[in-house]
């Protein structure tokens, strides 16, 4: 069955670099819910030609979000991704859609307009090879992802919750490999409140607030451990009115990541625990993971093992891998729901102008994501 979903994909490559470039010549950056929305329709409009029921959830914030179900069910698959960009419009005059030696560029290709057009391929390579029976095919396709997720997380969340499992079409890591691991990504603020004083006049009245950061800052070290996945990096600091006035206010911006969520509770308690250290001083500390980690659970092991499986019947040596970057897939991995990412395309420069996708394993991408598709759908027991 591999053999003959590859080879329709082959067949149907055509109809998929049309897709992709369609989706690519609409730009549709996060911040710009009209541009979003133009290319959601055409979006929409592509599903239900290949016989979805599209739903499209409204938001107000973002571009509407698309549902698209491929048959009754009850049993579920979830194919999650997005399609906002972090390009403004316009950009397509900078970075022209074109295929060049054996690449397709173009602003979102890889990120990820080329994984919604290789998903659905995929699904009408099984739709029409491999009916699924009682397991239906659910799409969503969100619009805030480059942006946090805020309007769409409460979508995903519930759609993994009735799915046995999801499959992130974000890019692969070099080479083709999968991602079986990310890590969750939090940010806090810390803020230092002193006592402003005149800083020759008066300065035993003063409490210096960017005294009190910096020490925070020092001590925020102890906690990280790079080889353990557990990174806190202070990105940015601001405090202070002036050179003659101690200064009563300054504050600190930190990026933190935990690979596991035990780490990520750790790093949590830890932050909201912080005390003052300079006398007088107060703090006060905001923020919290946005993302959770994707930790490699058992079930993830088992996707992934039915995906190499497809790889190798096509010959292909099918690689895993983590990153510390987040996608959707950490909010679906968290509830427990086996989640396999970086099934999307093979390229480089996501979020950078040299942005492609390489046009060669395109085909035999769609194959393996149909592939996988095919087995969690025809066998009830795969879990
Ligand atoms: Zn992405």
């Amino acid at each position: 069955m591999t053999r003959r979903l590859l080879e329709y994909c082959r067949t149907h490559t055509p109809w998929m670099l049309e897709l992709i470039e369609t989706l690519v010549a609409i730009e549709s950056p996060t911040d710009d819910k009209a541009a979003v929305d133009r290319c959601g329709l055409v979006l929409a409009e592509r599903l239900g030609a290949m016989g979805a029921e599209v739903t499209r959830v409204a938001a107000a914030t973002a571009g509407d979000h698309l549902v698209a179900r491929f048959g009754p069910g009850p049993r579920q698959v979830l194919i999650l991704g997005h399609f906002d960009t972090v390009w403004p419009v316009g950009q397509l005059a900078r970075m022209p859609l074109r295929r060049e030696d054996g690449r397709l560029h173009g602003p979102g290709v890889l990120d990820m307009k080329a994984g919604i057009a290789l998903g659905m391929l995929a699904t009408k390579a099984v739709l029409e090879l491999a009916p699924p029976g009682d397991a239906r095919i659910t799409m969503l396709w969100t619009t805030d992802e480059e942006e946090g997720s805020e309007t769409s997380r409460a979508l995903i969340e519930a759609e993994a919750a009735r799915s046995e499992a999801v499959l992130v079409l974000e890019p692969a890591l070099a080479g083709g490999a999968l991602k079986t691991s990310r890590k969750g990504i939090g940010q806090y603020e810390i803020v230092a409140r002193g006592v402003a004083a005149h800083a020759g006049v008066d300065p035993r009245r003063g409490v210096n607030a960017i005294r009190e950061i910096a020490l925070q800052v020092l001590a925020l070290d102890a906690i990280r451990d790079i080889d353990r996945g557990r990174l806190v990096n202070v990105g940015l600091v601001s405090g202070g009115s002036r050179p003659n006035v101690v200064p009563d206010v300054a504050r600190a911006t930190v990026d933190v990541r935990a690979s596991t969520l035990a780490d990520a509770d750790y790093l949590d308690r830890t932050f909201r625990g912080l005390k003052a250290q300079v006398p007088g001083a107060t703090l006060e500390v905001s923020g919290g993971f946005n993302r959770p980690p994707m930790e490699r659970s058992e079930g993830v092991a088992r996707l992934f093992g039915i995906a190499r499986d497809v790889a190798a019947e096509m010959g292909v040596d099918l690689a895993e891998g983590g990153t510390g970057g987040g996608s959707d897939g950490n909010f679906t991995a968290a509830l427990g729901i086996p989640t396999l990412d970086g099934l999307g395309a093979i390229g480089d420069g996501a979020h950078a102008l040299r942005e492609h996708v390489e046009l060669e394993p395109l085909p035999v991408r769609a194959a393996l994501i149909a592939g996988v598709l095919r087995r969690v759908t025809a066998d009830r027991a795969w879990r």
